[in-house]
């Protein structure tokens, strides 16, 4: 263990900016040069580049990865009265989505191992008032959706179900991740993703992208996304306002190429603190040998939680909660009418999360620093 305390932050944003200034300064520019700034060819490109990327036909940018979600939602039809399943093990705006488009959030527990959603259970909660399943692909890990998909069309098949359940892929934490190869995103119906600046791939502001592979969904998105208008000045549906700019869409396609890159870097260090941490307190989470995680977290468990992280922070090292209370608990949805014990896994798991810093800047130093001081916690 080096001797001289190190100061290692949670995530480095403006440490990136400065490796890729010049990228980012001359698409920047483009968009000045041009002086068109809402819906303009660098929003079609990115919506282009990054559907192929991922293996849709489609992309609609939107102004976040909430509004991803409700959009999403909208699109499909998810309304008052109906049901979509998730989890409670989440970023809030997953929720704030659903309950945004007028329905109810049910909620279904998680997998120990592997911390996702647990696709078995939900036949338990699944009712005739079902209208969607959304996935969560949290901390850059990726949901068994090849059973979850297969369950569904199962599980309509057995409640002779007459409308189809859609599955909406909540890809916020996981661009580039995969699953047999394939990428999130590409197995459901549609799939959203936020370009929120600490994502994977990160805008300069507000960002996301919904992607679909129907050609009649695309074009209901293309509407919904601007006040429903079928051509300037004409309306023909209640829309909204919501458009991925031009000048965050010049940023996320300055930076897009560097994404298989970074996603690299952050195996990388994931493979050293999966192989190097060696600390009986510290659970170390675990993947399916099927999935590629793109380590937008890296989250271990810990019984004292606060004990270890001032034991990091005491080193230098600065750590996050990613989540510190089920959504099933929190006092908006008070309302839903869970309570404590509802969710077992979940709220076991949720009160041991803790995230250690992974971002592609950190150097190898860095990496066996922090290494260091979670092999020295004594619990
Ligand atoms: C970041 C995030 C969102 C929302 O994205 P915004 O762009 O901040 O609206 C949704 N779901 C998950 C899992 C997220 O991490």
């Amino acid at each position: 263990m080096k001797k001289e305390i190190q100061t290692i932050p949670f995530m480095d944003i403006k440490k990136q900016y400065l490796q890729i200034k010049p990228d980012v300064e001359r698409a920047m520019q483009r968009v000045f040069d041009r002086s068109q700034f809402i819906l303009g060819e660098e929003g079609r490109n990115f919506e282009q580049q990054f559907a192929s990327y991922v293996g849709m036909s489609y992309g609609v940018g939107v102004n976040s990865g909430t509004d991803a979600l409700h959009l999403a939602l909208h699109t499909i039809g998810v309304g008052a009265g109906d049901e979509v399943i998730t989890v409670a093990n989440t970023a809030i705006p997953t929720v704030s989505a659903i309950v945004a488009a007028g329905a109810t959030p049910v909620f279904v527990d998680i997998e120990e191992e592997t911390m996702l959603m647990d696709v078995k259970k939900i036949e338990n909660v699944i009712t005739p008032q079902t209208k969607a399943i959304i996935p969560v692909h949290l901390y850059g890990n990726v949901v068994a959706m090849d059973d979850l998909v297969s369950l569904t069309r199962s599980i309509i098949a057995k409640i002779a179900k007459k409308n189809k359940i859609f599955i909406i892929e909540d890809c916020a934490q996981a661009h580039g991740a995969a699953l047999y190869g394939k990428k999130a995103g590409s197995f459901g119906d549609i799939s959203c993703f936020s370009f929120y600046p600490t994502k994977n791939l990160g805008a300069y502001g507000d960002a996301g992208l919904i992607l679909v592979q129907e050609r009649e969904i695309y074009d209901h998105l293309l509407l919904l996304r601007q006040y429903g208008e079928e051509k300037r000045y004409y309306t023909v549906m209640n829309g909204f306002n919501s458009r991925l700019d031009e000048l965050q869409a010049a940023v996320l396609l300055a930076k897009f190429p560097y994404l298989d890159q970074w996603n690299k870097r952050r195996q990388a260090i994931a493979k050293h603190y999966l192989d190097e941490i060696k600390n009986v307190q510290v659970r170390l989470p675990m993947f399916k040998d099927s999935v590629a995680s793109v380590f937008h977290l890296f989250v271990v468990r810990v019984k004292d939680r606060e004990h270890f992280r001032e034991h990091l922070a005491s080193k230098g090292v600065s750590t996050a909660v990613h989540y510190p209370l089920p959504l099933h608990l929190q006092k908006a949805y008070f309302s839903l009418g869970y309570k404590k014990g509802d969710l077992p896994i979940t709220e076991r798991v949720m009160e041991e999360v803790v995230s250690i810093p992974i971002f592609p800047e950190l150097s190898d130093d860095d990496v066996a620093y922090i290494i260091d001081v979670v092999n020295a916690y004594k619990g």
